[in-house]
């Protein structure tokens, strides 16, 4: 056997994995293509979403766990506890932060919602004309790719990195594209959007974003920025849709995100959505306007039907553990996951319920739609 736990994929996922795992004294070995993924792309948002309980439950576990490791991370993670404050631009969208509020206190979410006086006096940059907002404290931001190096570090000797490509996996054996076959007790499918590859018949299917970051500009905003209709945005199952979501990076920089488009692998970016995120952003921050742009690209988030990762075993290829499918959440909720597949491969209870993240899931849905 090559190591305890063969994990394919060093994303923050895979990182995770592979940290949880070694930490409880197993031989991991990582094998990462080097192609990279949505943990180099993504925005690195920590933040409690609520579009269903599980997804909360996931979060908010996830984030507790952030938090824990917080005073352990190195500077490059550029880990900050800014939090989120969700706009409400109408009364429509202020009831929204209402209900939001009620949910999210529901887990024990610390939140409070502002006026639009104490919105002004803490982000005077924003549009003067919003309703208010829910401000949620707990939420964070992070420099993934930094991030997944140093849940890989703290692995220490336990884990072991290879630039390999994985091109079969059957079970707990993997073929790699060099020829060889390797073995273990278990391996971990943690590689994104390409997990179809390699496991056919995963319901993971590409959702293209664009992000924008700027120059420096210290002190423009404090926390993370999001619209409320970002939720519906996030959730839409077809089309093309933008919303407002913007970082304060511990640079100065402002990074701004965020549409979504479906059925295209094309990383191109697309001058008419750029466009229409960034109107959307001056509709909240007028004063972006005069800001200098200094990059832009495009990432894949790898999104499941229901919005929800695939956590556990494969039920049909006994060995073979699945962590992908995390959408736009996978910075948020690698550590849960990481907890959750540890506990679910060395028959431990999980902390929270898992069964909402199985794979088995999608199949009960079909039985039940056949069947009413
Ligand atoms: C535009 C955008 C914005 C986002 N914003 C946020 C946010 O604010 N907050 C948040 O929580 N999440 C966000 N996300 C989502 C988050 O980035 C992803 O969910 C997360 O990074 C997924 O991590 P992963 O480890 O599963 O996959 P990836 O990061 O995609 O890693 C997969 C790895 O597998 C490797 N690989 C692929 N195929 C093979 C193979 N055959 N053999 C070996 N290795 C292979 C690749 O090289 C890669 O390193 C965003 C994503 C995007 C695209």
């Amino acid at each position: 056997m090559t190591a305890d736990i063969i994990v394919v994929g060093a994303g923050i996922v895979g990182s995770a994995c592979a940290f949880e795992l070694a930490l409880r004294g197993l031989t991991v070995l990582v094998l990462d293509s080097g192609q990279g993924g949505a943990t180099g792309a993504g925005m690195g948002h920590l933040v409690a979403m609520d579009d269903s309980p599980a997804e909360l439950a996931l979060c908010s576990y996830s984030l507790d766990l952030w938090r824990q490791w917080a005073p352990r991370l190195d500077d490059t993670c550029a880990h900050r506890n800014c939090g989120t404050l969700w706009l409400a631009a109408n009364e429509a969208e202020m009831h929204e932060a209402e209900r939001k509020a009620a949910t999210l206190r529901e887990r024990d979410v610390a939140c409070e919602m502002l006026d639009a006086n104490r919105l002004q006096d803490l982000e005077p940059t924003l549009h003067p004309g919003l309703k208010g907002a829910l401000r949620v404290s707990g939420d964070g931001i992070l420099y993934a790719p930094n991030a997944a190096q140093w849940l890989l570090r703290q692995g220490g000797n336990g884990i072991t990195r290879e630039r390999a490509r994985v091109n079969t996996i059957r079970g707990s054996r993997v073929h790699l594209d060099d020829g060889r076959q390797l073995d273990a007790g278990a391996v971990i499918l943690a590689n994104g959007i390409q997990a179809p590859a390699l496991c056919p018949g995963l319901p993971v299917a590409p959702k293209k974003g664009h992000l924008l970051i700027t120059d420096r500009y210290p002190g423009q905003i404090h926390h993370q920025l999001v619209e409320l209709g970002y939720a519906s945005s996030a959730h839409a199952n077809s089309g093309t849709s933008v919303a407002f979501n913007a970082q304060p990076r511990p640079t100065g920089q402002i990074l701004l995100g965020s549409s979504r488009q479906f059925d295209t692998l094309d990383p191109r970016i697309e001058g008419p959505v750029l466009g229409r995120m960034l109107a959307r952003a001056l509709d909240y921050l007028p004063g972006i306007g005069n800001l200098n742009a200094i990059r832009c690209w495009t990432g894949f988030r790898a999104a499941t039907p229901d919005g929800l990762p695939i956590i556990g075993q494969h039920p049909d290829q006994p060995g073979l553990w699945l962590a992908v499918g995390h959408e736009g959440l996978g910075v948020t909720t690698a550590p849960a996951t990481a907890r959750l597949l540890a506990a679910g491969l060395l028959g431990e209870r999980p902390h929270i319920a898992s069964a909402a993240y199985s794979l088995e899931r999608f199949s009960r849905a079909l039985t039940a739609g056949a069947e009413g």
